[in-house]
Formats: C-alpha cells, structure tokens, sequence
C-alpha cells in the first residue's frame, strides 16, 4: 500500500541521543530543556525572534489560544477551503464562522468576498495560506486596518514558507502551525504560534500553561497546552534531518509537475514571491466524477489518494454557513492530494502519474 503521507521517522540513533537526555534529568514536561533548545534551534530556522515563537501541544490549540488570546468576539471570517479545524475551533470558541469565498487559482480567500462578509459584529479575519501557498496579506492587512479587524493566519501548512524573503509567519496578528505527524515538520502532535507582538507572546505563554505568571500567581485564563520533552525530543531529531528530507520531497514533487505539466490537470497558482515547500502535491481535475475514477484506479492497485480539502466547509450543517461559497464548493469537488513523503520512489510517482493520465486522457 503506498499511503497518501507517510510521517517521517529521524534516524532511531540521533533521536536516543536526545532522549538519554530526558533519562538523566527526569524532567519531562513543563518548559523542559529540549523544548527551549527546540525553540531556540526553531525560531533560528525559521528567521524569527524566539521571543515571538511559543511551543504548543498542537495546531488545533495553537488556533484555540490564538483567538482568546486576541478576545475575539462576534463573527469570524474565514475560509471554506481548509481542514475542518479552522473553523471548528471558531465555533467551539462560542464564535460564529462567516465563510468567505475563495480564488479560483490560488485557493486562499479572495479579499473582495473578504470585505463583502464585513458586519457590525466581525472581530477577525481567519484567512487559510492553503498548502503553504501566501494569502494576499496587503490586501488582508489593509481590510483589517480599515475595519479595525485581527488577523490570525492559519499557517499549518506554512513550515520553512517565506513571503517576499521573510518567514510568512510575521503576517497578522498571531499565526499558527501544525506540527502534526503528516506535516513536513512534525513532533508527532506539536504546533506554534507566532506573533510580533511582546505583550501577546508573554500573555500566551501563560495561557498555555494554566494562566500562572510565576508560583501560587494565577494571571489570566489558562489550560494546558504544553508541548512536552519527548515531543521536543522527536522535532529535534526531525531538524538535524530536515534538509534531506525537503530535498527528497523536492525532488519528488517537481517529478509530478514535470510529468504532470500540461496534461489536463489543474494545478494551485502559487504566489510569485514565495518559495514552495513542497509538503503537498494537489491536483484539481475536470469533475466529480473524475477524480472519483482516479481514486478507484489507483486505490485498485494499493495507492491512496485522499480529497484535500473536501467538502467545502460552508456545507457542513454544525458550522451554521448561511451562504454557499460556489469556488469553493467547486474546486472542493475536483481536488486531489497525490502521495508525497520523503521516501517515496521516483517510479512510484511515475506509476501514480501514469494511472492519473489513464483517467484524464479517456
Ligand atoms: C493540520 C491542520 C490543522 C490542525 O493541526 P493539528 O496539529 O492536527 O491540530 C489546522 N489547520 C489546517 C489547515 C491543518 O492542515
């Protein structure tokens, strides 16, 4: 069976040698030296002050904290076109998500269905940079201001992503990642948030871990968000290999687009001034009905692939969407995520490419 992601294993020697260390001090948790080396080694990566990088024990809590952290209040816009995650922590939150409709190219909301969402009672915009691909922040930033709205950008997608030069985690007010076992970059659960501004970083260093500021002083609402030393343990070993591993998946996803180039498969626009990461290959094909074929093609002989992002969320009843999003809808129903992961064969992705043709030329 060849999966549609494979979570990477580090090397089982460079990943002891950090956990001997959690042997010899016994501290496992609570801001433990693993994770401020990770922290430290991360931000570093990443081209961010560690002031503005805070840990957490994964992406779904990094967007939790992130809007009470802002004390978001009233209705949220967002997008459709992403993993349920982004709006169901919305509402769980006791928000209202407002679904916004995307681009058709880019598959990142489009800033004039942004600003036509805009009521008395929106308090942010929660724009998604789908599959690692950078919002239009200047227009994002500039509805914001005009509105005096947040912004928290959904980056999950976004590890080793620079806009223009700089890591696209600086845009809006706080964004998150996810560090789970399927993305790029993972500490099995994991995630983070990023934010320039001192004040919120030090108040969210807090929340994750209960609210206290130091012993017996409780600052503010908290819960537990803590990423803990063997988490840490594992993100480190995934860093002193993350360059083998992103040339891999390089490598790999430029066989797909050469092969795939031109054949009647639809591929994401990405934008000019950012670099790709490569942690997803997405095609959009001609229907429904046709990707349907491609997965009971490839599915028949032991390949996965799995419909990113499907459905739209604007059709999910629990979320309250009072509108339908037709881009949306429409690109959800022809998207396909291809296998990629590191140790994938190049022949491989020439057998997947070979049975998506099959399909595309009949
Ligand atoms: C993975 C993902 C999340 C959730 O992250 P977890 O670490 O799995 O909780 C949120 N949003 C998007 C777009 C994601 O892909």
């Amino acid at each position: 069976m060849i999966p549609v992601s494979k979570p990477y294993l580090p090397e089982r020697s460079k990943l002891d040698k950090y956990l001997d260390r959690i042997y010899e001090t016994h501290w496992l948790t609570n801001n433990g030296e693993l994770l401020r080396e990770l922290e430290r080694r991360l931000a570093s990566h990443l081209n961010i002050d560690k002031e503005q990088l805070i840990l957490v024990a994964n992406g779904s809590l990094a967007l939790h904290l992130a809007y009470k952290a802002l004390g978001l209040k009233g209705e949220v816009i967002t997008s459709p076109f992403s993993f349920i995650a982004t709006a169901s922590t919305i509402k769980w939150e006791g928000l209202e998500p407002i679904f916004a409709e995307i681009d058709s190219g880019t598959w990142n909301l489009d800033p004039a269905s942004i600003e036509k969402r805009i009521s008395s009672h929106t308090s942010a915009i929660v724009p998604v940079h789908v599959f690692g691909n950078p919002c239009d922040v200047t227009a994002i930033q500039s509805i914001a201001d005009k509105y005096q709205l947040k912004v928290v950008y959904d980056a999950s997608h976004c590890f080793d992503i620079r806009l223009g030069g700089e890591s696209v985690l600086m845009h809006g007010d706080i964004s998150t990642i996810s560090f789970h076992a399927t993305k790029l970059f993972h500490t099995v659960e994991g995630g983070a948030i990023v934010t320039k501004s001192k004040a919120l970083a030090e108040k969210i260093r807090k929340m994750i871990n209960f609210g206290i500021g130091e012993p017996y002083k409780f600052d503010c609402i908290g819960t537990n968000a803590k990423l803990n030393e063997f988490q840490a343990a594992m993100g480190l070993a995934m860093l002193d290999e993350i360059d083998n591993v992103q040339s891999k998946r390089a490598h790999l996803w430029d066989t797909y687009a050469d092969l795939l180039s031109n054949r009647g498969v639809g591929a994401q626009v990405r934008h000019e001034d950012a670099n790709s990461n490569h942690a997803y290959f997405p095609v959009v094909l001609k229907s429904d009905h046709q990707v349907v074929e491609v997965i009971n093609l490839l599915e028949a002989e032991g390949i996965q692939a799995r419909r990113y992002f499907y459905p739209s969320l604007d059709t999910i009843d629990y979320l309250g969407a009072i509108s339908r999003c037709e881009i949306s809808n429409d690109i959800a129903s022809r998207i396909l995520c291809l296998p990629l992961w590191p140790d994938l064969k190049e022949s491989e992705v020439r057998k997947i490419t070979d049975l998506v043709q099959e399909v595309v030329d009949k």
